[in-house]
């Protein structure tokens, strides 16, 4: 049989132990893949899902965490009752989410649920010193000011998941700060690159959904295709690296294989490459940073000899500009067009509105939602909740719009 040799060095109580905050979405079960892989140095001690309380189980089932939380509470009492019986504890609703940060004994969070719910667990798992592997960008869109700050008081540590933050991370190590001249974070283009702009308008969710080079969940998969998702890109890197916005650019790389890029300032630029797996960031982050050996995700050089690199084409895809808008308008812009977002991308995704009416929804939103320039966190929730409110109203005039285009066709 073969075996990891890794397997054979910390059996039993030596283990890091991982809670998963969405362990049933893509990131989440790449995870678990990685810890299944690793069984003698990673354990799975709590699964955090949204719904989905089959998927949910079946993992307990597999991988013994000491307590399974799902947010939805109304799934509470199958979730119980199909853990009872394996010794496991049950919980749900986002109150118990965030408790189970400070309150179970464990290292590392890999947060990988999606959009504002990363926000106030993370927060939690900082202040109780959990080391965080941090796939949710949402949590940095929104209050990155905040979470640096908390960490600054804490013990934590935070390793990015994103595969471009993962190799901007690894392209600085060994080097000083003061000689990094710009990230430059790598961008696929996502499935419209070379979509004409007078088709944008009528493109269709399936088109949206089928990213060339990734296979993630639906809402990041709807940003790559607007771009949003650099955007977020730009304003997680600027927290994470601290760094100016103008030091921050995005290149258009169709075939994912750079990750990104750091120039310094000698004129030198290093680069991370590898093949399109979100396991290798996940290894790197569960591993405190250090290489974890795997025979997977070999890079085959001598099929990518064309690696090309194009400017974001800001005019098909505005959603690529709100990055930098948002961090020279400051205070809470970030968080309103976050809340903007995830609202019309759900509205796009149940097919209430149209591609291009993402972004109308997300400016309009920024013009009507208070500006609050200094924002606590009670302001960010605040805001988040506000700008949320009027993004429904702008979808509901989108909606009623494309109905009588409809209509008139
Ligand atoms: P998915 O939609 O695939 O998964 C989201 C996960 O979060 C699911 O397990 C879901 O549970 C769970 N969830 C939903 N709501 C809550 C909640 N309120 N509390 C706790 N868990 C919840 O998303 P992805 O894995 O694609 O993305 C996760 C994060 O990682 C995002 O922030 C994304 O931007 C980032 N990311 C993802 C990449 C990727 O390749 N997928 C790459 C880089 C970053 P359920 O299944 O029950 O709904
Ligand atoms: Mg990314």
């Amino acid at each position: 049989m073969k075996q990891n040799p890794d397997n054979t060095t910390q059996m039993g109580e030596g283990r890091k132990r991982i809670a998963v905050l969405g362990s049933t979405g893509s990131i989440g079960t790449q995870t678990l893949d990685v810890i299944r892989e690793y069984p003698g140095r990673f354990k799975a001690e709590v699964l955090i899902a949204g719904s989905n309380v089959t998927a949910l189980v079946e993992q307990a089932r597999e991988f013994h965490p000491s307590m399974a939380v799902i947010a939805d509470e109304s799934k509470y009492a199958e979730l119980k009752e199909a853990l009872a019986p394996l010794g496991i504890t049950a919980a749900a609703g986002q109150e118990a989410i965030n408790d189970s940060m400070e309150e179970v004994d464990f290292d590392t969070v890999v947060t990988a649920t999606v959009g504002y719910s990363g926000l106030a667990p993370t927060l939690r798992a900082i202040k109780a010193g959990r080391d965080i592997a941090l796939a949710n960008k949402e949590t940095l869109v929104v209050a990155g000011d905040i979470v640096t700050r908390e960490l600054a008081g804490s013990r934590s540590q935070v390793i990015p998941v994103d595969s471009e933050h993962s190799a901007i991370y690894q392209c600085l190590r060994g080097e000083r700060h003061e000689d990094i001249r710009s990230l430059i974070i790598t961008a696929s283009g996502g499935p419209f690159r070379n979509t004409p702009a007078e088709m944008l308008d009528g493109v269709t969710v399936a088109d949206a959904l089928s990213h060339p080079n990734w296979d993630m969940g639906a809402k990041i998969s709807i940003d790559s295709a607007t771009m949003v998702n650099k955007s977020f890109e730009i304003i997680e890197a600027r927290w994470l690296f601290n760094v100016r916005p103008e030091q921050i650019t995005a290149v258009v790389h169709p075939q994912s294989v750079i990750h990104s890029m750091v120039e310094f300032t000698d004129g030198s630029v290093k680069a991370q490459l590898g093949m399109p797996d979100m396991r290798m960031p996940i290894r790197l982050a569960l591993g405190d940073g250090k290489r974890l050996a795997t025979p997977k995700s070999p890079l085959r050089l001598g099929d990518m000899l064309n690696l090309t690199f194009s400017e974001p084409d800001a005019t098909r895809f505005p959603g690529v500009t709100l990055g930098h808008f948002a961090l020279s308008r400051g205070g809470n812009t970030a968080c309103v067009i976050n809340a903007a977002n995830e609202i019309a991308v759900a509205a796009f995704l149940r097919g209430a509105i149209r591609f291009t009416d993402i972004y109308r929804t997300i400016m309009e939103t920024v013009e009507r939602a208070a500006f609050v320039g200094n924002p606590s966190y009670e302001d960010y929730v605040a805001s988040n909740s506000e700008a949320r409110e009027i993004a429904r109203g702008i979808i509901s005039k989108f909606a009623k719009a494309s109905a009588s285009d409809r209509y008139l066709v």
